[in-house]
């Protein structure tokens, strides 16, 4: 067994009959799936058959944290969890960084199950080997950091870590996620499987220390990345400082910040008022995960006006779904918007999107007051987003039309609405437009979550990085290798060692695979190679495939909506550029080449084999039989 990293240990909870058990973590999943993403994608695919339904009481959630999660190791507090998702019937991989994470592991297990369904509301209770099921029924119905809060106060323990849905969740949103303290298990609508289940929480508490084999190795591995953090011109002076908007500027620049539902990418400029700027006079201060001495989450207050008092921490992602993606310039509203998704445990890229999306069908006149309820949905309306939130979560009005999402809401409204709906496999864009960042939108197309900026970032394209080697963001050329690099880097070091995202995008690329590699073995006892850490990120991207094309997904599946193909972006400096049938088919077949892919993007046995995904073979063997 591994001598360090990990405690051994998967805790399953079955809601329907109320056991709890304990079972061995295998020192074959340690060593194959690393951690994190790898274990809870391989225990989905194992659990969780063809044609579950996710919100179903055999649908899973299975949360998994990495080797390093609980040591000294900076920014790696991070866990994953997945599910079959609700929103797109794929793979729903979420990741959340925070306290809760570790907790877990500190209360000594790796892998937590959660299976069935309770027939009233519970919340799991875990403090170290004792772990009960206790009722919910008070808790039904409140805000997520008002949950929190009585949890912690019922059990006398103002340390406890929770994980929480909110009552979009609860009404099964399929834009529900999993909020613990302000952090998100987001998007793919995870928190509407939690809520299926009628559970509501999980707390936890743990005092065991995570292991680690050899505290010399992890010195000195730690100085490297430590030295590499403190180097890097991008970390502590950019996003240690101002936080994920650093990027608003950036994305501008190259003419890729997306605005109004997409339609005005180019010429709606951001930066004054949702900018660097307009975000520092708001800050009070950090909010850091576990070990993280950067914390680019920032806590923004509200000093004035209709949304004066409010206190949140909205990153990039929100500022562009709540501000330019709805013509909105309002940074304190978006601030608002932030904290009520929050508490009401709702996505804000999903949601931000679904309301761009209606916003374009009124202004376009698919749409009427009459469908509205009275409201006057235009652009640039940031009252109307904000009754729409919490319309959403509680299945109100015409929330009750857009609280699946987008694609739904328009199968709902019909009337050609389909093209104005900006996803992917049913996950709504983030903010990158894929017109002027074609190894991002690539990566989007083929994500095995949908459009995803976490399964494959492309600092390439957003910031110009040249590695593995410089790109020209807008030639579709020479677009699959690089994808396919950034997924499986990603995939490893992020998704399974639970490192931050940025240990890659923002300071270490080039030493990535290497130092995870150090800092794996030197906490496991393990003897990875660079190499084989990068093979540990492609077999986790091929498993999740399977599970994908099980579910009928395929090469149909790999594309983007109509507006990404059809249309030129009108201004700036992506001018003209749009990613056209053609282009998206070379892509295509670029990235299923490097991937060793069938031309209708399902894996071949030859490459399954190679990763020792022999599993996965008979699951492809057995569906080619079917057809
Ligand atoms: S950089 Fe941000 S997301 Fe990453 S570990 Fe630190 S606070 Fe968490």
């Amino acid at each position: 067994m591994p001598k360090g990293g990990y405690m051994q240990k998967i805790l399953r909870v079955d809601l329907t009959t109320q056991k709890v058990s304990v079972e061995s973590l295998p020192e074959k999943v340690a060593r194959d799936f690393m951690g994190g993403a790898g274990f809870a994608i391989k225990y989905l695919f194992d659990e969780v058959p063809a044609g579950t339904d996710p919100l179903g009481a055999e649908n899973k959630l299975i949360f998994a944290s990495g080797p390093l999660s609980g040591t000294n190791a900076s920014c790696a507090s991070r866990m994953a969890m997945a599910t079959k998702s609700p929103l797109t019937g794929a793979v729903g991989m979420s990741l959340s960084g925070g306290y809760f994470p570790v907790e877990l592991k500190f209360a000594g297990y790796d892998v937590l199950i959660i299976e069935g369904k309770s027939e009233e509301p519970v919340y799991i209770w875990i403090h170290d080997d004792k772990v009960s099921l206790r009722s919910a029924k008070g808790l039904w119905g409140t805000a997520t950091l008002d949950c929190q809060q009585i949890i912690k106060d019922n059990l006398n323990d103002q340390n406890i870590r929770i994980a929480c849905i909110g009552p979009a969740g609860e009404n099964l949103s399929k834009m529900a996620c999993i909020i613990n303290e302000r952090r998100a298990f987001g998007r793919k609508g995870v928190g509407a499987v939690m809520g299926s289940k009628n559970l509501k929480a999980i707390a936890v508490r743990g005092r065991q220390k995570v292991p680690v084999a050899s505290q010399d190795a992890f010195k000195k591995a730690n100085a490297v990345m430590l030295k590499a953090m403190k180097d890097s011109e991008a970390l502590y002076p950019a996003l240690g400082k101002f936080g994920t908007p650093v990027v608003i500027e950036v994305l501008w620049g190259s003419g890729t910040f997306p605005a109004k539902n997409f339609s005005a990418t180019g010429q709606w400029n951001p930066v004054e008022q949702l900018g660097v700027g307009a975000n520092e006079v708001r800050k009070i201060g950090k909010e850091p995960c576990y070990k993280c001495p950067v914390g680019c989450a920032q806590i923004k207050l509200v000093k004035e006006g209709p949304y004066a008092g409010t206190l949140s921490v909205p990153d990039y992602e929100t500022i562009y779904s709540f501000g330019g993606n709805l013509g909105v310039t309002d940074l304190d509203s978006i601030i608002y918007a932030d904290r009520l998704c929050d508490g009401l445990g709702l996505d804000t890229i999903s949601v931000g999107l679904t309301i761009g999306f209606a916003m374009e069908l009124f202004e376009k006149g698919i749409i009427t007051k009459e469908d509205t309820g009275g409201m006057e949905l235009t652009f640039g309306n940031h009252e109307a987003a904000i009754q729409l939130v919490s319309q959403i979560a509680y299945r109100k009005g015409f929330g009750s039309i857009l609280a699946d999402g987008s694609k739904i809401a328009a199968e709902k409204i019909g009337k050609g609405s389909e093209k104005f709906a900006m996803h992917i496999k049913g996950l709504e864009m983030p903010g990158y437009d894929p017109r002027g960042l074609k190894t991002h939108g690539l990566s989007f197309a083929t994500a095995y979550t949908g459009a995803d900026h976490n399964r494959g970032y492309s600092s390439q394209d957003v910031f110009g990085s040249p590695v593995p080697e410089p790109v020209d963001r807008l030639d579709p050329k020479g677009k699959g290798r690089m994808a396919k690099w950034n997924q499986d880097m990603h995939a490893v070091t992020c998704d399974a060692a639970t490192m931050c995202n940025f240990i890659i995008d923002a300071y270490f690329p080039e030493g990535a695979a290497k130092n995870t590699a150090d800092m794996v073995n030197a906490v496991t006892g393990f003897d990875y190679t660079a190499q084989e850490v990068e093979m540990i990120g492609e077999r986790i991207n091929n498993l999740a495939r399977v599970f994908n094309a099980r579910e009928g997904f395929d090469r149909k599946d790999d594309t983007f909506p109509e507006r990404i193909l059809t249309e030129p972006l009108k201004a700036g400096a992506s001018k003209d550029h749009y990613i056209s049938k053609e282009e998206l088919n070379l892509m295509l077949d670029e990235y299923y080449s490097e991937r060793k892919w069938t031309a209708q993007g399902l894996p071949t046995k030859e490459i399954l084999l190679t990763l020792g995904l022999d599993d996965a073979v008979t699951e492809l063997e057995r569906l080619a039989s079917k057809s």
